[in-house]
């Protein structure tokens, strides 16, 4: 049982739900569809407690596929990690995420864009001044983009990922503890890197209204973050009744679908320009 529970709460990077039988690709048609252009982020809002205002998205890539619609990224970014190609969809999300950013900017919206960076990225030490590059070419302020690494990767004592992330702090880049909660020696990576944000887990937020143990462990994580001033976001918030808890628990920002699913950029934009503030 305890093994059970345990496992509820193991990072799934390495373990990816088994894509249904219409969803399995081969390398090469997701290599094809990344060439032809069939690859988009979708934004995901994330909202302040306090104010009740979208403060920034996240930004999740979807393969938006001609026969087979839109494709969740368990249906191709394990072949691409595995493959050592995921670089090609990291570079392809974030040119069209700043650009999007740069027309929200343009607009007076002053979002941040959260981007997934996957383990697997940050061996490759050019991968800091890569990223810098296409940001500051799209005039956006690194301070604007939040990367998002999952414990896992910023786990590994790599000296390659500590010398990227690092690199990337310096330059401005806001770093966040993506599925925290979910990986291991966590507090101590917390005291190696200058992190400014962390993002609960869902599995912790899913069911926490009847169960006393998660709701502890949110409330301690919410509370070691802020002692050492970092922003805390819980992930898959769904209910009215999760988003009071969290708000009285002092968390900082929620994500989820009870604000809205990630959507494409028209979408999202239309979901923001009718955007009442949530309390
Ligand atoms: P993540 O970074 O933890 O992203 C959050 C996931 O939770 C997203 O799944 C989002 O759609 C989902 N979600 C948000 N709110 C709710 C909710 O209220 N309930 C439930 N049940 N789910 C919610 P998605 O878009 O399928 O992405 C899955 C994972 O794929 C992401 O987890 C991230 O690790 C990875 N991923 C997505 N885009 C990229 C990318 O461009 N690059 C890399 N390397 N990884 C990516
Ligand atoms: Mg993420
Ligand atoms: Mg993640
Ligand atoms: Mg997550």
């Amino acid at each position: 049982q305890l093994k059970q529970m345990l496992t509820k709460f193991m990072r799934a990077d390495y373990n990816w739900p088994q894509a249904s039988s219409a969803e399995r690709f081969t390398l090469e048609e997701v290599l094809q569809g990344i060439r032809a252009n069939q690859f988009e982020p979708f934004f995901q809002p994330k909202v302040e407690f306090k104010t009740g205002q979208i403060v920034g998205a996240e930004a999740l890539a979807r393969w938006i596929h001609p026969e087979q619609g839109v494709i969740s990224p368990y249906g191709f970014i394990p072949l691409l990690e595995q493959s050592g190609e995921i670089d090609k969809l990291t570079f392809l999300i974030l040119e069209k995420s700043v650009a999007a950013c740069r027309s929200f900017h343009d607009r007076g919206c002053i979002f941040s864009i959260s981007i997934n960076l996957s383990p697997n990225s940050l061996d490759d030490t050019t991968l800091a001044d890569k990223i810098t590059q296409v940001v500051r070419n799209a005039g956006i302020d690194p301070r604007y983009i939040i990367l998002e690494i999952t414990e896992s990767a910023a786990m590994t004592d790599v000296a390659h990922a500590l010398e990227n992330l690092v690199r990337l702090g310096m330059n401005g880049f806001i770093l966040s503890i993506d599925d925290y909660g979910t990986g291991y020696s966590s507090m101590q990576q917390l005291t190696r890197i200058a992190f400014s944000e962390l993002k609960i887990d869902q599995s912790f937020v899913k069911d926490f209204a009847d169960n006393e143990a998660l709701r502890i462990m949110v409330k301690s994580s919410i509370d070691m973050a802020h002692e050492l001033q970092i922003k805390i976001v819980a992930e898959g918030v769904e209910t009215q009744q999760e988003w009071d808890l969290l708000k009285n628990m002092g968390c900082d920002m929620a994500q989820g679908y009870l604000i809205a699913k990630p959507m494409n950029l028209i979408s999202f934009v239309e979901f923001c320009m009718g955007y009442r503030l949530r309390m």
